[in-house]
């Protein structure tokens, strides 16, 4: 069965399609600038990647588009042959503990919970809507990236704010990037043969997030509210003292919207090295002698190795721990300086198997108390397979 995986964002929509259930992937690309001028598409096939400009007025030209050259390349015959859409939804709020297939009453709820996720979640429905009008035989399935956070207890989910602010707001942990926490601790499961695992998944991207895995559940992880919560990231803070807000609003005369800005765009790495908020420049840096990348990156580690001793003690051990995403696959320095970190729990590291970028590796020795892996994360993979199983 040919699966399409789907993230669509307010002016992108990327896409994969996959013969299900053997995971093959026969085609991928990206439609950009949607509605914006100069706007194009890429699409990679047979390992070869073309790119394009086209009017893209909205994500419906995207999709009409995409049905064509899946035509036009022989990837189908016939709109028929895509029998199933899974869409990347950003916000299920505590609605969605896992994936669903898309009905009126789901796209209410995902509109209804637009106040959580006011980005995303308007752009997820359009990219619905467009394949709903475009491809009419299709079902349309959500894969929500907050639905494998909703085994977290109420102890762990709630903030210490009035109790009212949860009942008649929302204000809650909901958690992030659910998907691929999944893929990979399903992935290290398979690994280790059993599911009765205490897992520590690190997705360390632009974006970054920890989670506590027991026996293939979620039971905490670093992100919160929304999405800037947890550890340093790229251009995010993450865990800061709420009422230094205040302050800064004072002194600066800054709105909340324009702090909240900050917060979210010009802080982590790029707020303490002043030089960039992708790992790569900041390990650029260091190697140029600039102090306060070295800084940046000391502060980015120690958030990590917090969070992993803080779940460590949660977990009651840890069977292993796991790399992925853009830094967690490919900065060896980064997992390096996480590992050593970590030797008080006994974990050592395999200097040489460490040695290496984007593929799946045990980088810990055979005597180290625990193993750490770098597993290669595949949400659009998952997305698919969540889809195969429910359609
Ligand atoms: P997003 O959160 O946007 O999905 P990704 O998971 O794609 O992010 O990660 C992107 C980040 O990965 C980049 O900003 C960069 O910091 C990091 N990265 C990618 N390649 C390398 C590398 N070779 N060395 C260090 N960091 C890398």
């Amino acid at each position: 069965m040919k699966v399409l995986s789907v993230n669509a964002g307010s002016s992108s929509l990327k896409f994969k399609m996959f013969e299900m259930p053997e995971e093959k992937v026969l085609v991928s690309g990206l439609f950009e600038r949607i509605g914006i001028a100069g706007s194009c598409y890429t699409i990679k096939l047979n390992g070869e990647k073309i790119t394009k400009e086209a009017v893209l007025n909205d994500h419906k030209d995207a999709v009409r588009i995409l049905t064509l050259e899946l035509i036009n390349n022989h990837v189908i015959d016939s709109l028929d042959e895509i029998k199933a859409v899974g869409h990347r939804m950003v916000h299920g709020g505590d609605v969605y503990s896992s994936s669903v297939v898309i009905t009126e009453d789901v796209k209410r709820k995902v509109r209804e919970l637009i106040p959580l996720a006011p980005l995303h979640n308007p752009a997820n429905l359009v990219g619905i809507e467009a394949f709903e009008q475009e491809i009419p035989s299709c079902v349309n399935v959500g894969v929500f990236d907050t639905a494998f956070h909703q085994t977290i207890s109420e102890e762990a989910y709630l903030y210490s704010v009035p109790y009212s602010w949860y009942k008649d707001y929302g204000v809650r942990k909901y958690g992030f990037h659910g998907t691929s926490h999944q893929y990979v601790s399903w992935q290290m499961n398979k690994i280790l043969g059993r599911s009765d695992t205490k897992l520590i998944t690190c997705h360390i991207g632009n974006g970054g997030s920890i989670s506590a895995i027991l026996n293939g559940k979620c039971i905490d992880t670093s992100m919160g509210f929304t999405p800037n919560a947890g550890i340093m990231m790229g251009s995010r803070c993450g865990d800061i003292d709420a009422s230094m807000l205040g302050y800064v609003m004072d002194k600066t005369g800054l709105s909340m919207k324009e702090v909240d800005n900050i917060l979210n765009k010009e802080s982590g790495l790029l707020g303490i090295s002043g030089v960039s908020s992708d790992s790569r420049d900041i390990e650029k840096g260091i190697k140029e002698g600039n102090e306060r990348c070295l800084l940046a990156q000391k502060m980015y580690v120690r958030r990590v190795i917090d969070y992993i001793a803080k779940y460590y003690v949660l977990l009651g051990g840890a069977d292993a721990i796991i790399f992925t995403a853009g830094v967690g696959e490919n900065s060896i320095e980064f997992r390096k300086q996480v590992l050593e970190g970590l030797k008080v729990l006994g974990v050592e590291i395999d200097l040489e198997a460490n040695n290496t970028r984007g593929v799946l590796t045990k980088i810990t020795t055979d005597d180290s108390k625990i193993a750490c892996y770098v597993i290669p994360t595949d949400e659009e993979l998952m997305i698919a397979t969540e889809t195969y199983k429910l359609v």
